[in-house]
């Protein structure tokens, strides 16, 4: 049997049954955004995630600054949606023999902005030689209070953090490696190149959020996550999802159906999450785009109509 066979979550369940976890500290393992452990009473949540030449990004067509710059907001999104703090980060390196080192240097540079801009600083890791660059990074965070995926129960609003959506279209035009682009068309590829983690929320998601995840695999694909782990339906509004302008434009001028992107889009590093009524108005200034019911699956709202959406977000595998 091959691992794409299993796909990712499916090889996933499967490694882990191998290892089983049986220590008191360990306040949550494997399956969801970070895992969480109590160290003599303070919480620390333990990341990581990996960028493949060719998988990930491909050389030539990537600034190595923003390369630098998204590894560390990815990880550092997926500790504020456990509702914590990054604070130390390895790194471990592989790289080509023949790599240029001017590419690494602006790889350093994009974790120096990034590391600046969310506090924190790695502190060591690993360096070896591969056929292609590979760029792993360990995190580590800090919380009082864990927001896991389990936490959403009915009657509770789901709320995102901001407009979603760009990311995607902002791959899909550098992918069409046009020579000029229009500047509506520059600032889809910026959230794309330069997505920032929500730090700005993390004291609200640590206190008044129930459950939380981050929109790295699409809106649908995440928030499944949420109503599996939670066993609860989650209702979308479909009037209530905010649309961005931006995006808007970029689907009338390239006849695309907007709705596409923001349940499917990956990689906007938003947060979705859910809040008891009584907490609402902490979370004013965002948008509440839903409500947690008893059952199972994720169901958009349409004007009367309740249809049934089917998660498809990324697999990495
Ligand atoms: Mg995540
Ligand atoms: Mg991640
Ligand atoms: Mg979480």
């Amino acid at each position: 049997m091959k691992v794409s066979e299993l796909g990712e979550f499916g090889l996933i369940e499967r490694l882990s049954k191998l290892i089983p976890i049986n220590d008191k500290d360990v306040v949550v393992g494997f399956g969801d955004d970070t895992a969480c452990i109590n160290v003599n009473g303070q919480l620390l949540l333990l990341t990581g995630d990996i960028q493949v030449e060719n998988r990930h990004f491909i050389k030539d067509k990537i600034d190595p600054i923003d390369l630098g710059w998204k590894l560390i907001s990815s990880n550092v999104s997926d500790v504020v949606a456990c509702g914590g703090i990054p604070r130390w980060g390895l790194i471990s390196l592989g790289l080509p023999k023949d790599l240029e080192y001017e590419f690494i240097h602006n790889v350093y540079k994009g974790f120096k902005q990034a590391l600046d801009y969310y506090k924190m600083f790695i502190i060591g890791g690993n360096t070896s030689s591969s056929s292609e660059i590979i760029l792993d990074f360990f995190l580590v965070g800090e919380t009082e209070r864990f927001v896991s995926r389990s936490g959403a129960k009915p009657d509770q609003a789901i709320f995102i953090s901001d407009e979603i959506g760009m990311s995607r279209a902002g791959l899909e035009l550098l992918l069409m490696g046009k020579s000029s682009y229009e500047d509506f068309e520059k600032r889809l590829i910026k959230f794309h190149t330069r997505p920032k983690a929500r730090i700005d929320l993390q004291y609200k998601i640590q206190k008044y959020a129930e459950s939380c995840i981050d929109i790295s695999d699409g809106l649908v694909g995440d928030l499944n996550h949420i109503s599996e782990k939670s066993k609860v339906k989650i209702i979308i509004e479909k009037d209530k999802l905010p649309l961005n302008d931006d995006l808007k434009k970029y689907c009338e001028k390239y006849n695309k159906n907007i709705y596409d992107y923001i349940l499917y889009g990956g990689e906007d590093y938003q947060l979705a999450f859910s809040v008891k009524n009584e907490n609402k108005k902490y979370f004013e200034n965002i948008f509440e785009i839903g409500v947690v019911q008893e059952g199972k699956g994720i169901y958009l709202k349409d004007k009367e109509n309740l249809i049934k959406l089917e998660p498809k977000g990324f697999e990495h595998l």
